[in-house]
């Protein structure tokens, strides 16, 4: 159709009529459901942050500060910008809400528009749209195996098919340094072949090297030292630890040595998830640990982890195919462990509760039983299903109805049946 009237939406930020806005509001509501079952709540943070929390956080040196971001001047000597990503923004929301003085392990979601001036093309605009996930306030792997468990579902349940999930581990402050150095060491030698900006980076921030996308560079990281070969005990347990758990969970991923996401906040864990109609080096989603985060911009020494799925490129993905609505909720539960063995065995259940429409939440604290009865209590859940030691063996759960205090022992292979039946009576 040709265009009408004197105006044009601004490059690479465009338009959606209902024929499209339809596929917007479903994938929403999907990631609604999803995170709600998952206990992540909506939060909505300015889409214009200061300057300096994306430099702190992103990195000075990455190609997202140096060259992507819309930055504008405030009064006085202020810098403003767009937000080009979602995290440094829940970050800075959650310190300036304080809000792990009643949350320890405080879990959000957010849905918006992100902002980056890079060369648009299928599937990158300028004005593009995230779904998210943080949770911060543990270093335990369940965390980790749970984002990447709630990415999963909600790519699946919008109809996503023919995802590959790769993990990597990037290193911590403990064993990155050492690394940092031997990696310099090689790019230095290499010198010469580098791309001008890889060239720039050597020595002060040698690793965005390995997320280059020009292909000379690409093929020399492919050559050089890894971060995996030079991981402290703590990284490599933890890696271990989160590979045990995604296997647990019947959930296929790869080991990807040269995946280090373009943005410096990133520690210990990270993971990748490409669809099958994007080209490889485009991920449909991506997240890792952040461990190191929340301290720099001022808060608590503590654990975090999050992802992101890029909408527009999810939806290239589901392109021709129809959205399915969402599933009425089902139920609220909440999984009492007690031990490592019946943690595992609860953390399995989950998954598969929250696959039925549950939303069921456990605890990562290694918490009693009585503290983990509490937090039930405090969460307002229908029931609860208890499984310790003497469950364990016996191959049963205890399933408690809070509402009459009532208690069932059930085999374990009839849970998620008597679950459904007694919450839909
Ligand atoms: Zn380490
Ligand atoms: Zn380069």
């Amino acid at each position: 159709m040709a265009r009408i009237g004197k105006y044009q939406a601004v490059k690479g930020m465009g338009d959606s009529f209902p024929e499209e806005s339809g596929r917007w509001r479903a994938l929403e509501n999907w990631a609604c459901s999803v995170a709600g079952r998952f206990g992540y709540g909506e939060i909505r943070t300015p889409l214009v942050e200061p300057t300096e929390l994306f430099v702190r956080s992103i990195g000075e040196e990455t190609d997202i500060v140096e060259k992507e971001m819309f930055t504008f001047p405030g009064s006085g000597n202020k810098s403003f910008s767009l937000r080009p990503e979602g995290t440094a923004g829940v970050v800075r929301a959650c310190l300036e809400g304080n809000v792990f003085a009643s949350n320890p392990l405080a879990r959000y979601f957010y849905l918006g528009p992100m902002f980056r001036r890079e060369r648009p093309q299928a599937g990158r605009r300028r004005q593009f749209h995230q779904f998210g996930a943080e949770a911060l306030g543990s270093r335990h792997p369940a965390l980790d195996a749970e984002l990447i468990d709630l990415l999963l579902l909600f790519l699946e349940e919008c109809g996503l098919t023919g995802w590959t999930l790769a993990v990597n581990s990037v290193g911590c402050p403990e064993c990155r340094p050492a690394y940092r150095e031997r990696l310099g060491r090689y790019l230095e030698e290499v010198e010469e072949k580098l791309c001008d900006n890889c060239r720039r980076r050597r020595e002060t921030n040698p690793l965005r090297a390995l997320d280059c996308k020009n292909p000379g560079c690409r093929k020399l990281a492919a050559a050089g030292p890894k971060p995996l070969d030079s991981l402290c005990p703590d990284c490599s347990s933890h890696l271990a630890a989160v590979r045990e758990l995604l296997t647990g969970l019947d959930l296929p991923f790869s080991l990807d040595p040269l995946m280090v996401r373009g943005l410096d906040y990133y520690t210990s864990l990270v993971f990748e998830v490409t669809g099958p109609a994007l080209g490889a080096q485009d991920a449909v989603a991506g997240g890792g640990r952040y461990d190191n985060l929340v301290g720099e911009l001022g808060g608590p020494d503590l654990g975090a982890a999050g992802f992101s799925v890029g909408l527009e490129r999810l939806l290239l993905g589901l392109a021709g195919k129809e959205i399915p609505p969402v599933p009425a909720p089902a139920g609220r539960l909440y999984l009492a462990a007690v031990g490592p063995e019946s943690f595992r065995s609860q953390f399995n259940l989950l998954s598969r509760l929250r696959r039925r429409g549950f939303t069921a939440l456990t605890d990562y604290g290694k918490r009693s039983l009585k503290a983990q009865m509490r937090e039930a209590n405090k969460l307002g859940v229908d029931r609860v299903v208890i499984r310790g030691p003497e469950e364990l063996s016996a191959g049963t759960v205890k399933i408690k109805d809070m509402e009459s205090g009532k208690e069932t022992t059930v085999p374990e292979n009839e849970t998620i049946t008597s679950l459904t039946r007694c919450i839909s009576s």
